[in-house]
């Protein structure tokens, strides 16, 4: 009780994507968190990771940064699996992480799985069902022989040997894993409500408010669209903006800039091995994509593309490409816009080395916004913003699924203790560039 001097504490939460659901998680299981005393409310603007949190490839890394948030919120990212079922829930496990360089076939060539044999199949998943079964060619021993001498592992037989692929080891699974970042961030949410969150869905903030003098927050104003957008104010000792790349339309100083980027959800023709890949994909020249399901077209040079490609459990594969700054970040999440064209040149590239994805089925094309830090520190802001009861935990870039936990975890100790506790957190301090 002495963290909170026996006060009552209202902590609001604005933003339901993985940093706010995650904050709300480790606040409702802070020792000091009373629910008879204290109230946590997490405000979210359209819905439970509408955002990059529910686009992202999810990826967890050992190697990723800033190192003060890293090995906890990756070792918090397995105890919650452990704790919850996260295998089954979020598809949390363990993987291996490569970066490959290769050459893409054109897509006018046909696709190997499409050609039926009864010889080749190496691992016997396709012997013994007839002409209705069709045998993968890459597993011949000529194409087993072309991986091995690539640097293939054994058991990454979805990448065509054709392509030329050169393979470098970037993680193992004692280092690198996964989680669905959907999965992940609504399950984060209902356990949070489970002890006593009040999570709002359609509660867009439009004013954090302060005492008459400014020192400290008092209450928070939101429009409450599944109520004819009444305005709606609601009291505040503690608040908490974890907006993504929204952070600078609740507050102008954070340094916080958006990214669009594209990704797919492809379902692959068949099971395949789990590995995440960062490639390099040289395109040959007159490589022709597809537009509305033809092929139309055709780049004059060859080109390098690196599309990311994660296998995920359940037999769903996510590839995501790069960003672009060509549409300014809409005022909600529902409002994203998504460019076909962009999705399909991230099927059409992944298809150029992998007949599993080409002949799979596109089961989602989206896109969301990353959510940049612009002051150079390469870190996301966590913590105290410099008004009492005020608290960013923003900008987290590229590696906000797998700094989440960590991230929770530390604003539930800002807020009931004053201060980080399991970590050194004063590289991330938004103080030190606001
Ligand atoms: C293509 C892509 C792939 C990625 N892959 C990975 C990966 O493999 N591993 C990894 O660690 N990270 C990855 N990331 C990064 C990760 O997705 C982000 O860092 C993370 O999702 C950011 O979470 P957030 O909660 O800060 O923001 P968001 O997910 O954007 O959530 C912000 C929420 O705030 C809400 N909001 C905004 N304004 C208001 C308001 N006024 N009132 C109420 N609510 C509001 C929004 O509706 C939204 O739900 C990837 C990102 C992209 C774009």
């Amino acid at each position: 009780m002495a963290a909170t001097d026996g006060k009552k504490k209202h902590i609001v939460i604005i933003g339901g994507g993985i940093i706010g659901c995650t904050s709300a998680y480790f606040l409702s299981r802070h020792p000091s968190f009373d629910p008879q005393n204290h109230t946590i409310t997490l405000l979210e603007a359209t819905k439970i990771a509408g955002g990059a949190s529910g686009k992202a490839g999810g990826l967890l890394a050992l190697w990723a940064y800033p190192s003060s948030l890293v090995p906890l919120s990756y070792k918090l990212h397995k105890q919650l699996a452990d704790e919850h079922g996260g295998e089954e829930r979020w598809g949390y496990r363990a993987l291996h992480v490569g970066q490959i360089s290769c050459k893409g076939r054109r897509l006018e060539e046909p696709s190997k799985s499409s050609v039926k044999g009864k010889d080749g199949d190496m691992d016997g998943e396709n012997g013994g069902g007839g002409e209705a079964r069709v045998s993968l060619q890459k597993r011949t021993k000529e194409a087993m022989g072309k991986l091995k001498a690539a640097g293939m592992p054994a058991d990454l037989d979805w990448v065509d040997p054709d392509c030329n692929p050169y393979y470098d080891e970037m993680g193992d699974p004692s280092t690198t894993a996964q989680v669905h970042p959907f999965q992940f961030t609504t399950a984060m949410a209902e356990l949070a409500k489970e002890k006593g969150v009040d999570v709002r869905i359609g509660a867009s903030v439009s004013a954090i408010n302060y005492s008459a003098n400014g020192d400290s927050v008092e209450s928070v104003t939101y429009e409450d669209k599944h109520n004819g957008n009444q305005t709606k104010t609601i009291p505040a000792t503690d608040v908490i903006i974890s907006a993504g790349p929204w952070t600078r339309s609740i507050y102008p100083q954070a340094p916080i800039a958006a990214l669009r980027a594209h990704s797919v959800t492809i379902k692959p023709s068949r099971p395949i091995s789990a590995y995440a890949l960062f490639t390099q994909i040289k395109l040959p020249a007159g490589f022709g994509q597809k537009e509305s399901g033809k092929l139309s077209r055709a780049l004059r040079g060859e080109e390098i593309v690196t599309p990311e490609i994660y296998a995920r459990p359940k037999n769903e594969v996510y590839a995501c490409g790069e960003g672009d700054h060509l549409v300014p970040l809409p005022k909600s999440t529902d409002l994203v816009e998504v460019d076909e064209k962009r999705c399909q040149e991230v099927v059409d590239y992944v298809s150029a080395i992998s007949d599993e994805l080409r002949d799979g089925e596109v089961t989602a094309r989206q896109a969301c916004y990353l959510p940049n830090n612009t002051a150079g520190t390469g870190s996301p802001l966590v913590g105290h913003a410099g008004t009492k009861g005020l608290y960013i935990a923003a900008g987290h870039t590229c590696w906000g699924i797998q700094n989440a936990p960590g991230t929770g975890l530390l604003m539930s100790e800002f807020v009931f203790d004053g201060e980080a506790k399991s970590s050194k957190a004063k590289g991330l301090d938004p103080r030190n560039v606001m």
